[in-house]
């Protein structure tokens, strides 16, 4: 029970990674809040989840819109107290050519997978400081450091969340506010099943052929690692980028 009586705000919450955090923080011991666009799918997980004896809670939360953040928070702070841990989760795929995306596309697509992290934070951060604790875990994708063609934006955007992870690592580390981020590699989850079924049937294949543990990860093995972050048993990471992905990365071609 690492998180015993912390209150967790979880973004994306509703399905794959998202959901597994929300669940593994609980279980955990924490109160969490989660937000997601998907508020059927969010309400009746919650509602699974609270007969299970957990303490969670949904609300809407379109994290590339300010207000809606600042209202999901509102609703958290008011359900909960003030939030002492943040996960922010939600993000959308992108794989546009750049000639054809539209100012409008980039604008929405950055603002769900960059600008997020800076809404959410704008809302939890002040409390926190008060508070001199808080610990915020940032999900990047092993994409901030290598990607592959046909992506466009999408490294950016993850690249960026990195970076803010290491801007806000710096300037609220005084205040006892850690940020980390944590970059998963292949995780089954429905964006992941989607992206396979809307290209070649042969990708899934050629995306298995590399992987060094010979299978995909699964949502609960990123959750335990941010559980892990949130916690006081990661007193000193601070400005780190977790990468888990079965050590894909650690392979050069
Ligand atoms: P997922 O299965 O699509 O779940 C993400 C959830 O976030 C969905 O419920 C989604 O709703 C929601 N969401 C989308 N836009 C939102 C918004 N504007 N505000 C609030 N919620 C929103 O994705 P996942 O695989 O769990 O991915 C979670 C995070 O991990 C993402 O940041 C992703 O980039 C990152 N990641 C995933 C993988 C992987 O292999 N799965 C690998 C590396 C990094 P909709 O269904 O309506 O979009």
């Amino acid at each position: 029970m690492n998180l015993a009586g912390m209150h967790v705000f979880v973004t994306g919450g509703s399905q794959g990674i998202g959901a597994a955090i929300v669940k593994d923080a609980a279980q955990s011991g924490a109160k969490v809040t989660f937000g997601d666009i998907q508020d059927a799918q969010g309400e009746s997980y919650a509602a699974i989840l609270r007969s299970e004896g957990l303490e969670v809670y949904y609300v809407h939360c379109d994290v590339g819109i300010l207000e809606s953040v600042e209202k999901a928070h509102e609703m958290a702070v008011s359900h909960f107290g003030i939030v002492q841990g943040l996960v922010n989760n939600a993000g959308v795929n992108s794989s546009v050519d750049p000639v054809k995306m539209t100012s409008e596309e980039w604008d929405r697509f950055f603002a769900i997978d960059l600008k997020s992290v800076w809404h959410t934070a704008r809302c939890v951060l002040p409390a926190m400081r008060v508070e001199k604790k808080g610990s915020i875990v940032n999900i990047a994708s092993i994409h901030a450091r290598m990607t592959f063609p046909k992506f466009f934006p999408y490294a950016g955007a993850k690249s960026g969340v990195i970076g803010l992870t290491r801007n806000l690592a710096l300037d609220e580390g005084e205040f006892n506010i850690r940020t980390n981020a944590v970059s998963p590699g292949y995780t089954l989850t429905p964006i992941l099943e989607n992206w396979f079924k809307s290209i070649d049937q042969k990708q899934r294949q050629l995306s298995m052929d590399p992987q060094p543990l010979k299978r995909f990860a699964h949502p609960s093995e990123i959750a335990k690692v941010v559980t892990f972050l949130l916690s006081d048993d990661a007193s000193f990471v601070n400005g780190a980028d977790w990468i888990v992905d079965g050590g894909l990365h650690a392979r050069y071609a």
